[in-house]
């Protein structure tokens, strides 16, 4: 029989329950508080927990362990030991130690470093997060780690987001215990990333090198239909896909993933997930793992599950919703109004320090959500403008223009709402509306940042969250820390803030190009694409901001930079040697047959019966024959640009290169490519179409 939810739920997980059940009491209480307070974590501790976690995992079918990290892949990494330990007399015995559990040893030298080792320099270790829960996953016990090089430089996504985590934390408490909150010991970061994806057959996609390749379609005719009807947002699910979110619940639910909310989205095969939110650590964990699970469990429905910010042309892309917040050990949620925001000033100095942050550090905020990838979405009418700006809504934009104009916020009475029939429920509207326009919104009690790509891993822009967010607490805290009439000093503050920083709000369209003038003349960065916006990284205003709360080290940052920077360059030229493949091996080819076909017609019908008109035949020929012409021009043009783009040794200089000759050497094939797709009949075409992929599943 199968197992009821809250049995099922986090039952491959060594969370909480379990680890009160198998660890003696003081070896838990230890555990708790490292996890709790974030203190360190004593080896005679990890031992005992080691112990409990191998029978655990092999009492639950484990015979591996891994240390599983996100290395600047942007994927997860893992390298599987068995338990086994051979003794005396050809036995094995199952053993795993405090040190196998706190630290491993895998080999650093081919993940991506951005030159902060050499090739040589093979070694890295990989340190546990206590803080994050171990799960099992096919047969092996996964224990969630950061990944550091050797001589303890960060390799992975992990490490800095758990320093942003304490240094948030750190500034956070420092000003809440400033305005009286003397119990407060600690501020968590919350994280609650809603993540879209597309699905479709597998049969398909085998037969697509371009998805293959690159994630996406980088040819293809639109289909007859769109999504123009607007019939699949939150339409009715087809059995095919409700079988497949089902399955992908409870293996979630298994892992102690709690996904809570599904639903189509606005493209045709395109879906949505979201989970209850959680310590942003755990959600970053979550989120990859949920992306895997997505593969995994689609595979079994013979689907696939495309992750990439735009796999097709003419629809929307898919992205993931950053919904982000501060909660206390005490249990506030910081940036919680309460009924009366305008006297709320706790309320209002979070929501200062915010407002700062994310005007003075918009540059950093794009550049976390910056791809190859995303660069087809961000400012595309279906995604946030790449213009970093901030929605507050009506109630809390009024909240903040009373501070500013010293003048009495009046509460507008929310409102009944009456649909006009009498069997329906009467409800209070809320206070304000949404806002899908807005890369930065506060949605009640939380802001959700909405740039970000559907691929990435949310690890990278809440650093940036949090360390930006951190800084303007610790200009406060510096601030007030001497203040002799602390009440007057901190309104004096929360004001001077509005006032330097309003320009970053904005309450409406952000599709509109009068916004784009708008946000110009106030003088908010519109950086466009991820080679224009790379280059923030290394400001030294921004260095100074990661040095000084620990997150980067300079060579940490280079390296980053680095990476980046290559990752763009090679994500470009696997696209054009992707569709220099296709065009050549295939669409030429293909259609070359098909003018044969037609050729070989005219002749045969001209045989057969004197004088016929071939009219029509002769111009689908001619047509034909012309577009094989400009697409064999159009791709020795590539194949030699690609040639130039390999020589270019500066990675600046060659991401510009692919940005701003690759991308229009590839459009200008697609668009000859996709005009003359719609000429030929379907079985000359060498990949199934956008119509075959998008509407059958
Ligand atoms: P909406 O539909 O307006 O986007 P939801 O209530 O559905 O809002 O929440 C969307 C996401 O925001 C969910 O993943 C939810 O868990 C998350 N969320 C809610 N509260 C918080 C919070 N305090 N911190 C972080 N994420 C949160
Ligand atoms: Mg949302």
């Amino acid at each position: 029989m199968e197992k009821k939810i809250p049995e099922l739920y986090g039952s491959l997980v060594f969370n909480d329950k379990v680890m009160r059940e198998k660890l003696p009491k003081d070896i838990y209480k230890a555990l708790r508080k490292t996890i709790n307070n974030n203190t360190h974590l004593e080896l005679d501790v990890a031992n005992a927990v080691a112990v409990a976690m191998k029978e655990w995992a092999v009492d639950n079918g484990a015979t591996h362990f891994t240390h599983w990290f996100q290395p600047m892949t942007g994927c997860t990494a893992e390298k599987h030991d068995s338990f086994i330990t051979p003794v005396d007399g050809g036995e094995v015995i199952m053993d795993f130690s405090g040190k196998e559990l706190i630290k491993g040893e895998p080999d650093a030298s081919s993940f991506p470093s951005g030159g902060l080792r050499a090739t040589f320099e093979a070694r890295g270790y990989t340190a546990w997060d206590p803080t994050s829960p171990a799960f099992i996953k096919d047969g092996t016990l996964y224990i969630p780690t950061a990944f550091c090089s050797y001589t303890g430089e960060a390799l992975d996504k992990k490490t800095p987001l758990l320093r942003s985590m304490d240094a948030l934390s750190k500034e956070a408490t420092k000003v809440l215990n400033l305005l009286g909150q003397s119990d407060v010991t600690s501020v968590k970061t919350t994280v609650g990333p809603e993540q879209e994806y597309f699905l479709i057959d597998k049969k398909d996609y085998a037969k697509r090198k371009d998805l293959i390749f690159t994630g996406r379609t980088l040819l293809g005719a639109a289909a007859p239909k769109g999504q123009e009807m607007e019939d699949h947002y939150f339409g009715v699910l087809r059995p095919r896909v409700a079988a497949y979110m089902h399955d992908l619940d409870e293996e979630l639910w298994k892992l102690g993933i709690p996904a809570k909310t599904k639903h189509n989205e606005v493209a045709p095969s395109q879906h949505e997930l979201a989970p209850v939110f959680d310590t942003t650590n755990v959600a970053v964990d979550h989120n990859q793992l949920t992306m895997e699970v997505m593969k995994k469990v689609a595979e079994k429905h013979g689907f696939v599950c495309l992750l990439h910010e735009k796999p097709f042309e003419g629809i929307n892309g898919s992205g993931k919703h950053n919904n982000w917040s501060m909660t206390t050990n005490t249990g506030m949620n910081l940036l919680d109004p309460g009924k009366t925001p305008a006297e709320n000033i706790q309320f209002l100095v979070f929501l200062a320090a915010v407002i700062k942050a994310v005007d003075e550090y918009a540059d950093l905020m794009r550049l976390s959500v910056a791809s190859a990838g995303n660069d087809h979405r961000l400012g595309a009418n279906e995604a946030p403008p790449a213009i970093i700006s901030m929605f507050l809504g009506d109630e809390l934009s009024q909240v903040v223009e009373s501070i500013e104009n010293d003048t009495l916020f009046k509460k507008s009475e929310r409102e009944a709402m009456d649909i006009g029939a009498t069997v329906l429920p009467h409800f209070f509207k809320d206070t304000t509306d949404r806002n899908r326009t807005s890369p930065f919104a506060f949605t009640g009690n939380k802001f959700e940042f909405r740039s970000l790509g559907s691929s990435l891993s949310v690890a990278g822009p809440n650093v940036i969250l949090n360390t930006a967010v951190a800084e303007s607490l610790s200009q406060f805290y510096d601030e007030l820390k001497d203040s002799k009439d602390l009440d007057s000093d901190v309104k004096a503050l929360v004001k001077k803030t509005i006032v330097e920083h309003k320009r970053i709000i904005f309450n409406g369209d952000g599709y509109t190009d009068e916004w784009v003038a708008e946000a110009e003349k106030r003088g908010l960065y519109n950086y466009k694409t991820t080679p224009d916006v790379l280059p923030v990284f290394i400001e030294p205003k921004n260095v100074a901001l990661f040095t000084k709360h620990g997150i980067f080290t300079e060579s940490e940052i280079d390296s980053r930079y680095e990476i980046l920077l290559e990752n763009y360059v090679k994500t470009l030229h696997i696209e054009a040697k992707t569709l220099i493949d296709m065009l050549y091996h295939e669409f030429l080819p293909g259609t070359l047959k098909y003018s044969d076909t037609l050729a070989q017609s005219i002749i045969l019908k001209k045989q057969a019966v004197e004088g016929i008109c071939v009219k029509a035949l002769e111009d689908s020929l001619k047509t034909i024959s012309a577009n094989y012409s400009k697409l064999y021009e159009l791709g020795e043009k590539l194949k030699a640009d690609v040639l130039t783009a390999e020589g270019i040794e500066d990675y600046l200089k060659a991401a510009i290169y692919y940005k701003d000759t690759i991308i229009a050497d590839m459009s200008s094939i697609r668009e000859v490519a996709d005009a003359t797709e719609v000429l030929m009949p379907s079985d000359a075409l060498p990949y199934p179409s956008y119509a075959d992929m998008l509407f059958y599943v």
